[in-house]
């Protein structure tokens, strides 16, 4: 027991520490990153938003996914796992200032402003949100799949669905990771490749190696219509390191940068599959690239995470991260609540 209860704080705070590594170097090219850090690239946190190791948007709306999958247990009764996700996601949009916790109680009821996360002040700050998540939560609208909210394969799905592999019944794990992505994103593969980071990382807590992980992930997503460019990017992935290409950032670079769905997928699975049981590599080789370095950080950080375990995350990364210490509570509560 103990030990999955280490993947799934390793899951979060693995996906926290990519993303804080990555964060200051979100948006320079990979030669802008080896001149200014070595040829190594970076390898330990550096400044971005006023500070060493701060968390972006993806680890934020990553609690909130949390949040909400925890709250729906308790205060939702027929609603379906989505609702209580979007009240959730609306709170973030609160910590955004985009909103305020007056119009988010008139719209959606007092139990829209449960939630112990907006009592977090860290929290309330921008650290570049994603266009897509601020426009689709403020428009009044809830995106699902069956009602697209927008077009968009931004990664901002699946950056933040890791809770939901953790917390859910494996028979639900696809399904919802999908439909949580789409109440921001309408494109099918901006929530498809959501459903395959989930289950990818349901089966890996479940006690699969991540090729048998993967390959599972696969079989439910060939159920799903118009699954060709998320299957695609995964077997990109999976041919990159089965060739043994070398472990670098061209290689990385040849899976896309990581702004939509599923180059974002791609490059977080490769770095997981070619990292093996080495924690620090996989976030290093996932943010040394010029593409969106803090989200491919916290996918493969998510993946490599829950397959190692919290103690495999040098105590360095831990140390300096912001908010850890609510990063391993979530984690746990996930673990101690978790329906599946
Ligand atoms: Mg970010």
């Amino acid at each position: 027991m103990e030990e999955i209860c280490s993947r799934f704080t390793g899951c979060l705070l693995g996906g926290a520490v990519g993303d804080a590594l990555g964060a200051p170097v979100e948006f320079m090219s990979l030669s802008q990153i080896l001149n200014r850090y070595g040829e190594n690239g970076i390898e330990w946190y550096d400044w971005a938003y006023g500070k060493r190791g701060g968390i972006t948007d993806d680890t934020q709306m990553t609690l909130f996914t949390a949040e909400g999958l925890i709250l729906h247990g308790l205060r939702y009764d027929k609603e379906p796992e989505a609702v209580a996700v979007y009240h959730s996601y609306q709170r973030w949009l609160v910590t955004q200032k985009v909103i305020d916790t007056g119009s988010l109680m008139k719209r959606f009821g007092n139990c829209s402003t449960d939630g112990v996360l907006m009592g977090y002040k860290n929290l309330h700050s921008q650290r570049a949100p994603g266009q897509s998540c601020l426009s689709a939560l403020a428009s009044g609208d809830m995106g699902t799949m069956e009602n697209p909210i927008n077009d968009s394969k931004g990664c901002g799905g699946v950056m933040r669905i890791a809770p939901a592999g953790l917390f859910l019944k494996k028979e639900k794990v696809f399904d919802t990771a999908c439909q949580l992505a789409a109440i921001t994103h309408g494109h099918r593969t901006g929530y498809l490749a959501s459903g395959v980071q989930a289950q990818i990382i349901h089966e890996i807590i479940s006690g699969r190696e991540l090729s048998d992980a993967v390959e599972e992930a696969k079989r439910i997503l060939l159920g799903y219509e118009r699954h060709e460019e998320t299957l695609d990017a995964v077997d990109r992935a999976i041919r990159a390191w089965e060739e043994g290409r070398p472990v670098t950032p061209e290689t990385v670079e040849s899976l896309g940068r990581g702004w939509i769905a599923e180059e974002a997928l791609a490059i977080g699975l490769y770095c997981a599959l070619a990292a093996g049981d080495d924690f620090a590599k996989c976030v290093r080789l996932a943010v040394n690239h010029g593409g969106d370095s803090d989200s491919t950080g916290s996918i493969a950080g998510n993946i490599c995470g829950a397959m190692l375990g919290k103690d495999a995350i040098p105590k360095r990364f831990l140390e300096d991260l912001e908010l850890a210490d609510l990063i391993e509570e979530t984690g746990q509560d996930l673990f101690e609540r978790r329906d599946g």
